[in-house]
């Protein structure tokens, strides 16, 4: 199998043979020790301020985008939340479930969010910012920079969905100041799906620390205290916190977070160069590295994607929704190589040489 999706994606050969191991019991000093650990280097590629903190959730990153609303916002927030495709629908809906006022800024598939796009909402009282710094089901990137500039003039506690971006493109948390970033397993830290990461900078655990949230399982208060020794409330995903911490110290091992983001820009590059020659055209004005949403430009593209699965064993990434038949996306994040990027090409030319494309 060649999997070319947006997560799960391919793990390393070390990550997945401890899958295959027995999972240890988990309230031991040895386990507590690795917590740590695995704390410590994701606030490291964070590049978090003095202070942050990490929430390790066993959820989906649903859960954690879930969490932070509930945890960090109450009736009386103004949030703002940029809608581009999916993901930020997710952040709308979460708002209207848990009763927190907000504004949608709403962009069309594919378009960049620019400077004229967000200060029309200056000085309007905001008190939150809710983003997906690559709104996945388009492939755009989102500048955080910006959008940090924007949230530091008018005192909105900013919030980063990060999930798919994380270790994919630049992002200083500190610089951008970013309260929140959320991050998952299974997106460029090529672990199987099950654990989220939640990163809190200062002002973000003084928040929740004094939150009134009515959860048991999503009372991050409650999850940072039993991680000042490395513990958690309850069961956590323990093989798979095992094996995010094999891959954060092979991320390590290899030369750090700017690395891996180095590696995963020129997957995206050389697969972009090569898909030129094809039938195809790019959909994102504001390319993510971690995935290029693709156009096909004479057939339609949930056939493509069940045509690679069923006769080539290559898996790329439907879209869902109004997408589904006219954008699939090739992700360029997990254990692939550039010579995984020319089998997909050369099944796709293949295709067309059969007339399927
Ligand atoms: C993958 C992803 C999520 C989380 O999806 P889960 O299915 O809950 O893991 C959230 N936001 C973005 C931008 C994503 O790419």
């Amino acid at each position: 199998m060649l999997n070319f999706t947006v997560g799960p994606v391919m793990c390393s050969d070390e990550v997945r043979e401890i899958g295959g191991e027995q999972v240890p019991y988990f309230r031991t000093p040895e386990f507590s020790k690795l917590m740590l650990e695995n704390e410590q280097l994701m606030l490291k590629y964070a590049k978090a301020a003095e202070g942050s903190r990490v929430a390790f959730m066993t959820n989906s990153s649903t859960g954690s985008m879930e969490a932070v609303v509930m945890n960090c916002f109450s009736s009386d927030d103004k949030v703002l939340v940029i809608n581009g495709g999916s993901f930020g629908q997710r952040f709308v809906d979460l708002c209207v479930i848990h009763g927190i006022p907000h504004d949608v800024l709403k962009l069309n598939h594919g378009q960049k969010l620019t400077k004229g796009n967000l200060y029309e909402y200056d000085g309007k009282g905001y008190t939150g910012l809710l983003v997906n710094i690559d709104e996945t089901s388009t492939g755009v990137l989102y500048d955080a920079e910006m959008l940090g500039e924007f949230c530091k003039k008018n005192d909105i506690f900013f919030v980063c969905d990060c999930v798919s971006a994380f270790l994919a493109d630049p992002f200083d948390m500190a610089h951008c100041g970013a309260d929140v970033m959320i991050t998952g397993s299974q997106k460029v830290l090529a672990c199987p799906p099950g654990v989220s990461m939640i990163v809190l900078a200062p002002r973000a655990v003084e928040r929740v620390v004094n939150a009134n949230v009515k959860s048991m399982y999503f009372n991050l208060a409650d999850v940072l205290k039993n991680m000042e020794r490395g513990q958690t409330p309850f069961t956590p995903a323990v093989g798979i916190l095992r094996q995010i911490n094999t891959r954060l110290k092979e991320i390590e091992a290899a030369g750090g977070a700017d690395t891996e983001i180095a590696r995963v820009a020129s997957q995206a590059k050389d697969f972009r160069d090569k898909i030129k020659e094809l039938p195809f055209e790019f959909v994102s004005e504001s390319p993510a590295n971690g995935v290029t949403p693709v156009h096909p430009l004479n057939a339609d593209a949930y056939e493509i994607f069940t045509e690679l699965k069923d006769h080539y064993g290559i898996w790329i990434c439907p879209n869902g929704g109004d997408m589904k038949r006219t954008v699939f996306r090739v992700g360029h994040i997990g254990y692939l190589t550039h010579d995984d990027n020319t089998i997909l090409i050369n099944a796709l030319k293949d295709m067309q040489s059969k007339g399927k494309l």
